[in-house]
């Protein structure tokens, strides 16, 4: 018996979950239930995380959550319980299958059969983000080697428990070498340890195209946290319905499932909503639990309920469904259904009982660093790079001196472009004389003589090589 938590929501969130969970139960779940609340009327009561302190000790204690969609208050002020819960239980990894149930709910791709994995903490999302001069603001794109590891190890286990051929990662490594680059490196390290499961990767542009086109031609796709946020949607919406996918959040010692669409606050209480998607999430969590002949038994009578066209609202069809349902009904049949299989649709079959190999990371040992140079970022609403270029020359001393400015990445001194356009936001690359190496010190001295000479520098980057090799980007044109 495995105790869950689980949280009825706000909206449909409480008629899908009984309709979720009188099937899994009389499929033989071997679970017990603690109910917790969150949403709406925690965010109400004026815990603008949604959550109370208590609920997440029982998430913690239990491990399993399974989860129905949430409300989040209009008006600002109140934070996103998804994100709050990813990020504190580490749940660095988001799964979402999408399959086509083709003919019976309309697609354009009848083959489809795709799972996206999702970094799910770090990327662009770890939410730093700092405005510097009157006309810039950025947003700090951290990838990590143990995030990286984590989530294109999972993407390859997945494969092998479930049978995948093949996983194909996604990233623009073209351009950002350093990030993306990082994460396609490491695609290809952990790839070698899987010689039985085919590897590929494409630049995103072109594959997100090929997948919104032909996405028979993909199996698992493993991707950073920002292309999988929008790719995940694309993915489960060119399968049929975001209505019917789930999804799991995986960390190493906690997982949350649930429903990938919201709470239709419209619908709820109406006995309309269709159960299937939080279904799906449930059907993961018990794959993840172990409760692998359960998760069989739900989806393939799951399938074959759809295949007979008893279909909720959402997905009804004259000419393909027969019987128009409601939640409970639908959940009625699919407990009817209960030990058959599809004929038409493909059934499924689950290993008895997923192993997968995750183990904790292992920090490498450290490389040799050098200190190559610094980047000088400069607030300054002149226009010529040039006048610049004289001014900041100013600070030049005897080990260090300006080598290059950029202007949003591009080159504009020395040799810049009269056309290349220029905001307030000025990059003041500096190199040693002489040396290769520059020391902490100089740079100081450089911040210092900056301020006596009125630069208003806003931010510095140290340039370093990593074991001989430079790790960070030249400029555009340089
Ligand atoms: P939504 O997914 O709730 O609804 C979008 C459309 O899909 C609506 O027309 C709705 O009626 C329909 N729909 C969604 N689920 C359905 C189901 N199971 N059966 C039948 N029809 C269904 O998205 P929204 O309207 O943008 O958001 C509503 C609320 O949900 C908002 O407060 C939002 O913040 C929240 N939300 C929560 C989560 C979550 O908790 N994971 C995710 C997304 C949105």
């Amino acid at each position: 018996m495995k105790r869950i938590t689980v949280a009825k929501g706000d909206g449909i969130g409480p008629e899908i979950m009984d309709a979720t969970l009188s099937i899994i139960k009389a499929a033989g779940a071997q679970i017990e239930v603690d109910e917790i609340e969150v949403g709406e009327k925690v965010y109400l009561a004026g815990n603008t995380s949604g959550i109370a302190k208590e609920s997440w000790d029982i998430i913690r204690r239990n491990k399993v959550f399974l989860k129905a969609p949430i409300t989040t208050p209009q008006g600002g002020g109140y934070k996103s319980l998804n994100v709050t819960t990813r990020k504190f239980l580490g749940l660095y990894a988001n799964i979402r299958p999408c399959i086509s149930l083709h003919p019976f709910v309309k697609t354009k791709h009848p083959q489809m059969d795709i799972v996206i994995v999702r970094e799910n903490e770090e990327d662009l999302y770890a939410g730093i983000e700092h405005q510097q001069t009157d006309e810039v603001v950025q947003c700090l794109k951290l990838i990590s080697r143990p995030g990286c590891e984590k989530i294109v190890r999972y993407a390859f286990e997945y494969a092998k428990n479930y049978d995948r051929k093949k996983v194909t990662c996604f990233t623009k490594d073209n351009i950002m070498k350093q990030t993306d680059g990082l994460f396609h490196q490491v695609f290809d390290e952990i790839a070698k340890e899987y010689p039985t499961i085919e590897n590929e990767h494409w630049i995103i542009d072109i594959g997100a195209a090929k997948m919104a086109d032909t996405p028979e031609a993909f199996d698992v796709i493993v991707m950073p946290n920002l292309y999988g946020d929008v790719l995940s949607d694309v993915a489960a919406q060119i399968a049929g319905s975001v209505g019917l996918a789930g999804s799991a959040n995986i960390g190493e010692e906690c997982a949350m499932f649930e429903a990938i669409h919201g709470s239709a606050p419209r619908r709820a209480g109406q006995n309309m909503a269709n159960p299937s998607g939080l279904l799906q999430g449930a059907v993961l969590m018990l794959n993840h639990i172990g409760q692998t002949d359960v998760a069989e038994k739900v989806q393939n009578a799951w399938l074959k309920t759809i295949e007979e066209g008893i279909h909720t609202y959402d997905i009804y069809k004259e000419g393909i469904s027969k019987q128009k349902v409601g939640t409970k009904e639908f959940a009625e049949a699919v407990i009817k259904n209960l030990g058959e299989k599809p004929t038409q649709l493909n059934a499924v079959s689950y290993a008895a009982g997923t192993s997968f190999n995750l183990p904790k990371y292992q920090r490498k040992a450290p490389k040799k660093k050098e200190l190559l140079g610094v980047d000088l970022f400069v607030h300054w609403d002149g226009e010529s790079a040039d006048e610049l270029a004289a001014m900041v020359q100013k600070i030049n001393t005897s080990e260090a001196t300006l080598s290059m400015i950029t202007n949003r990445g591009i080159k504009v001194w020395p040799e810049g472009f009269p056309e290349t356009f220029c905001t307030d936001h000025w990059r003041c690359r500096f190199k040693p004389v002489g040396t290769t190496e520059l020391d902490k010190q100089q740079i100081v001295g450089l911040l210092e003589a900056a301020s006596e000479h009125n630069i208003d520098i806003i931010k510095t980057e140290n340039l370093y090589a990593f074991d001989g090799t430079p790790a960070f980007s030249l400029g555009q044109g340089q």
